[in-house]
């Protein structure tokens, strides 16, 4: 590992801060903090902080000493000068003194003693970052650093590596408690450079910045060198099947094994978004006759419990000639999900039945022959999942290669998971109401197409938006965070078979698809050319039914039901004159819906569709209404408004009709009408 501290930056940094009026010393500590933060074999989602110690004038005019740790909420990689907020050092100084202090409390003082009072929660290490007198302090959990310590023998294996250059503290749950030990092993020798957290990580200390990042660069790249030496060859290959089921085969099966259903609201589940990751290494990891021993000893870092729980749920092979294997990892998943819930009443039960059990659902699953799969309810939440499954498949790889991988055991494993310092980390946010399913949106470029993916993704859906113009799509996308844009000819087969792999390759399967894509074409019945009512049905009926078959098929391997939205238009029970051509397909599709309802039922499946009229489009664009509104004498607004309501329909109110289906898990076989108000068009 090298340094990547690099003077001209840093003296920009300093330059840059400076216009803002931070100080020197501030700015290259934040300029360290992302050097660090950039580089995920030091530092992965929140794990690692850093703090400078300065003097610093107050609300008031006064000038006291502070110090300026990392804020929790703050990425290192991308942390500001507001990301380290300023404490008084006094105050947490004198927490020294005392023997005891209850995480609560802590976090209070911590807060009181801020100052500025709208600052975020200093670091849950500020303390130690505290009682150390170095102007400077780095930490992190660097993956070299715990493949080295995570041994049985962790202690002997650091003071071959380091001496007395680095002191070494005990485990014990980050706080208060770590805080006065560390102190402690540090009053000892108070010329280490830093220390090393047993089970944990790395603490080093400098006058400067450079100081202790470079230090901290020099003691993992000891542990790198280290973990080179007397390599054994690790993990004996298991029986892997000459042809494995397919990734978008597995991950369905996988995401309804891990479903939980909602005891209090019938048809309702709690599901996960899915991110596979595939690498030699992690091969290595899954393929291995061993794997359900070594990948489940526990974390490599005690944080890590909060994003990925203790343990993967270890797959079985996927062989693809199996027809049992949906069973099978079924089996395995509630499995998982058991022991996990004997793990919590035992442990729970240790602590005096004070605590509230999390889902049970893993996080991180191993699929031998396949790789490995991180599960959240975001699909951020799920890629953090995946990155520590990877750093934890390099970390135990290394441990057991030159030793063997020994985390913390199951009690300090549950302390820290059921931390309520921890668990503040996640959020106690209520979950959006579509958090963790998958919405597939074709016409993901139109206008209804867009405003129902912008609206289905606020409230917490992963949304895929498929559009034959896959620019348009990428560009209403934009807006969307996290939406996955494809080009997709829906009436063309293959590519919808190759969209949603895709789909479930960045997600894991679907739960939701709205069909949107649609296309008027007109003519008088009686004279209108074959071939273009023949293309009319191939976009308004043929695509909506290509497109739901596919989605049923995943939705089946889930098992957990799902939903099929049709945009059917009011031309569906209501026809416009020379409108046939588009009217036609329409109502077979309004047909489509109703047997989708009745056939999949019994499975959960619902089907219904949002019959709405005269939306400003890609089908009713500005000229088009402005021809249609001179044609009548109307002003384009009394155009647009011509309906009993007399109010403008827009491509918003569509897409809160189809959230509302969506929604509504007792609904299905319906028809919403969005038009304003016609009633030649209202539905018997
Ligand atoms: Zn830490």
């Amino acid at each position: 590992m090298k340094s990547a501290w690099v003077e001209r930056d840093a003296r920009a940094a300093v330059d840059r801060y400076g216009r803002d009026g931070i100080t020197d010393e501030l700015a290259l500590r934040v300029y360290t903090t992302q050097l660090l933060g950039r580089d995920p074999k030091l530092v992965l989602h929140g794990g690692g902080n850093t703090s400078v110690k300065l003097r610093m004038t107050d609300l008031v005019g006064d000038e006291v000493d502070v110090l300026c740790v990392k804020g929790s909420g703050w990425d290192m990689g991308t942390i500001e000068p507001a990301g380290l907020p300023a404490v008084r050092l006094e105050a947490l100084l004198k927490l020294r003194a005392r023997t005891a202090m209850p995480d609560d409390e802590m976090v209070r003082v911590q807060r009181a003693n801020l100052i500025d009072p709208m600052a975020p929660n200093p670091s849950v290490e500020t303390l130690l970052h505290a009682f150390m007198p170095h102007k400077f302090v780095d930490h992190t959990h660097a993956s070299a650093v715990l493949a080295l310590i995570d041994q049985p023998d962790g202690e002997q294996r650091s003071r071959d590596v380091y001496g007395a250059r680095m002191g070494y503290v005990p485990y014990v749950l980050p706080g208060f408690g770590l805080a006065k030990l560390a102190a402690g092993v540090f009053d000892a020798d108070p010329t280490v450079e830093g220390l090393i957290l047993a089970k944990h990580g790395i603490f080093t200390f400098g006058a400067d910045a450079r100081e202790a990042y470079e230090r901290m660069i020099e003691m993992v790249t000891r542990a790198e060198t280290r973990l080179q030496k007397n390599r054994t060859s690790v993990f004996v290959s298991g029986p892997i099947p000459q042809q494995s089921l397919a990734l978008t085969e597995i991950a369905p099966i996988l995401r309804g094994a891990c479903a939980i259903k909602d005891a209090s609201n019938e048809g309702a589940f709690t599901r996960f978004i899915l991110a596979p990751r595939v690498s030699e290494a992690i091969l290595n990891f899954v393929n291995g006759r061993d794997v359900a021993d070594y990948a489940r000893r526990g974390v490599i870092t005690p944080d890590h419990t909060i994003r990925t729980k203790n343990w993967p749920v270890v797959l079985p092979a996927a062989d693809a000639r199996d027809p049992t294997w949906r069973a099978k990892a079924r089996a395995a998943v509630a499995t998982f999900m058991d022991d996990y819930k004997a793990y919590f009443a035992r442990q729970n039960a240790r602590v005096g039945g004070t605590r509230t059990m999390l889902d049970p659902a893993p996080r991180v699953a191993l699929v031998p022959g396949i790789g490995l799969i991180g599960l959240g309810r975001t699909p951020k939440d799920a890629k953090i999942a995946a990155d520590l499954a990877e750093t934890a498949v390099d970390t135990i790889t290394a441990a057991d290669a030159t030793g063997r991988f020994t985390p913390i055991g199951e009690d300090d494993m549950f302390d820290c998971e059921y931390w309520p310092l921890e668990q503040a980390k996640l959020g106690a946010a209520k979950p959006l109401p579509l958090a963790g399913q998958i919405a597939v949106v074709t016409g993901g470029g139109g206008a209804i197409g867009a405003a129902t993916a912008k609206l289905f993704a606020a409230q917490g859906a992963a949304v895929a938006m498929l559009d034959i113009d896959g620019a348009a799509a990428a560009a209403k996308a934009r807006d969307i965070p996290g939406a996955l844009a494809l080009t997709c000819d829906v009436t063309d087969a293959g590519a919808v078979t190759q969209a949603y792999a895709q789909v479930v390759a960045a997600f894991g399967g679907v739960d939701i698809l709205v069909s949107n894509a649609g296309a008027a074409w007109q003519g008088r019945i009686g004279e209108v050319d074959d071939l273009a009512l023949r293309k009319s049905f191939e976009l308004n009926f043929f695509a909506h039914q290509t497109m739901a078959r596919a989605a049923v098929r995943i939705m089946l391997a889930q098992g957990t039901g799902g939903c099929l939205l049709f945009n059917v238009s009011k031309q569906a029970v209501n026809p416009g004159p020379n409108f046939g051509p588009y009217g036609l397909p329409k109502a077979a599709t309004l047909f489509l819906v109703r047997q989708y309802a009745l056939d999949y039922g019994a499975d959960g499946i619902r089907a219904n569709a949002v019959n709405a009229d005269r939306i400003r489009s890609g089908l009713l664009t500005e000229d088009f209404i402005a021809e249609r509104a001179k044609a009548r004498g109307l002003t384009e607004k009394d155009y647009m408004s011509g309906n009993l309501l007399g109010r403008e329909v827009t491509a918003d109110d569509v897409a809160q009709a189809f959230l509302a289906q969506a929604l509504a898990l007792k609904t299905t076989a319906d028809v919403t009408t969005v038009d304003g108000g016609n009633i030649a068009a209202a539905l018997r």
